[in-house]
């Protein structure tokens, strides 16, 4: 089935690609699971060659993967640059893993005992289109590294950078088989996934909808699960706060990648006192928000990845407190926009675009019950000077990444994942391995 790929800021096609069928992905599957009884068994330092040499023709393709990002996904050239430079990054680091996956001596009586970190078979990888290239990167760099082999299903809007990825792995060296890329539906391939009993693992990031869907389908085959899902994340302003940095920087948070960012700061709350004061810088620096052509590095925002999502957004917004601006004509553009007060839905449910609701609170045990009044518990941020406090608030939000005085939230060697209903384990990180594994434990008697 032919598939027309839209340029999200002309809405031009930019390529038609074929979906796979439900007997493309198990044709990919067979592959994959042929080609993992060699890929475990690839000496662990030759394992971690050929993963820092893809690493390398990740890099030396960057300026081409970026450019097919921004004419995807609308990324402004700045992050899709970032993006591509994060699967070359994560390749690296999981490159040192296959040289460094300890097992454990553990004292016994009556011989030894030793531990393995073995694979698990074929990784089915399931990406949104939000971020098609580091999504895809978190989870085949630490399954690979681990000997597993991997099919990747990109998502339907977004597959050309998946689909580069592939080719640049076979030209790496890696074996054919190792990282099969299969752009179809997700109720066609994505669901295969779940359902095949050679994949021994789905590492899924999407909508908490979906997510559920593959953590019920799983559970028949007791198939291993990772789940990254929404959020509502609390970017959380106290009145002792650098206020000035603390408004400047609130638009970055919610508004990167056009608020399509499952950890977006998409409700800010400001304590009373301040909340006069931080309207009025917040207003210059929403309405100076750079929105416009992705391609120009000047651009600090591009558009919507499509007319549904556009519409979608634009149901939670009656009334703003004010909005920036946005192109007008072709292209599904949509302005930074600040609603206070906002309706209870636009404050408990993922927006997923560039909409932000401002609430006060009263103090330090208000703000945490606010920020913690939400089904998800991704991310957040906590603005403050008072260090005693940052880590009381920092412990008390249910929540799996928070910054302090800072909106970022991903570094490749740190863990993330979500709390509650935002995913279930961690991604990243010196851990991650571990999700890509099973322990076996051996006991050799020394007895005569
Ligand atoms: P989605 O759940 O609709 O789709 C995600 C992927 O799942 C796509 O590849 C899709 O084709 C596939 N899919 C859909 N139905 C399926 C099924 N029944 N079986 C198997 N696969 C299926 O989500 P989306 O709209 O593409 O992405 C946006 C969502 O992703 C947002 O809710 C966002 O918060 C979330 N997200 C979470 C994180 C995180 O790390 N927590 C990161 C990025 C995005």
């Amino acid at each position: 089935m032919k598939y027309d790929v839209l340029n999200p800021a002309t809405e031009q096609v930019v390529r038609t690609i074929e979906l796979a069928s439900e007997q493309d992905a198990d044709a990919a599957i067979a592959r994959a699971a042929k080609a993992f009884e060699t890929w475990r068994n690839v000496n662990p330092a030759d394992r971690g060659r050929l993963l820092r040499r893809f690493a390398d023709a990740v890099d030396a393709d960057l300026e081409n993967l970026a450019a097919l990002e921004v004419e995807n996904a609308g990324h402004t050239i700045g992050n899709a640059r970032w993006e591509a430079g994060n699967v070359r990054d994560v390749l690296t680091y999981y490159a040192a893993a296959p040289e460094r996956l300890f097992g454990r001596q553990i004292p016994v009586a009556g011989g030894i005992n030793v531990t393995f970190q073995e694979p698990l078979g074929v990784v089915g990888v399931i990406v949104p289109w939000n971020f098609p290239m580091p999504i895809a990167g978190w989870g085949f760099a630490p399954a690979l590294a681990a000997g597993n082999t991997v099919v990747l299903k990109p998502a339907e809007l977004t597959p050309l950078t998946a689909i580069r990825l592939g080719e640049l792995a076979l030209e790496a060296g890696l074996p054919e088989g190792v990282l099969e890329v299969v752009p179809g539906r997700g109720t066609v391939v994505g669901q295969r996934f779940v359902t095949h009993p050679a994949v021994r693992k789905i590492v899924f990031t999407g909508s908490t909808t979906v997510g559920k869907q593959i953590m019920a389908g799983c559970a028949d085959q007791v198939k291993r699960v990772t789940l990254e899902l929404g959020g509502k994340s609390a970017n959380v302003v106290f009145a002792d706060a650098d206020l000035e940095k603390a408004a400047a920087q609130a638009p970055y948070g919610v508004f990167d990648n056009a608020g399509q960012d499952c950890c977006a700061r998409s409700r800010i709350l400001v304590e009373r006192t301040a909340y006069d004061r931080f309207m009025e810088l917040l207003e210059p620096a929403v309405k100076n928000f750079k929105v416009g052509d992705p391609g120009d590095p000047a651009t600090e925002m591009g558009p919507l990845i499509s007319a549904g999502q556009r519409e979608q957004v634009a149901s939670y917004v009656d009334n703003p407190a004010f909005q920036g601006t946005a192109p007008s004509g072709p292209g599904f553009w949509f302005p930074p926009t600040v609603l206070a007060p906002a309706s209870d839905r636009a404050l408990r449910e993922e927006i997923f675009g560039p909409v932000v609701a401002v609430v006060p609170f009263e103090d330090e045990a208000d703000a945490l019950r606010i920020a913690n009044d939400s089904e998800y518990g991704l991310s957040g941020s906590i603005w403050t000077r008072d260090v005693g406090r940052a880590i009381r608030v920092g412990r008390g939000v249910e929540a799996g990444n928070l910054s302090i005085n800072s909106n970022s939230s991903v570094r490749y060697s740190t863990p993330f994942g979500g709390y509650k209903q935002s995913g279930l384990g961690r991604e990243l990180g010196p851990d991650a391995l571990a999700a890509f594994t099973e322990t076996k434990n051996i006991f050799i008697s020394t007895e005569d």
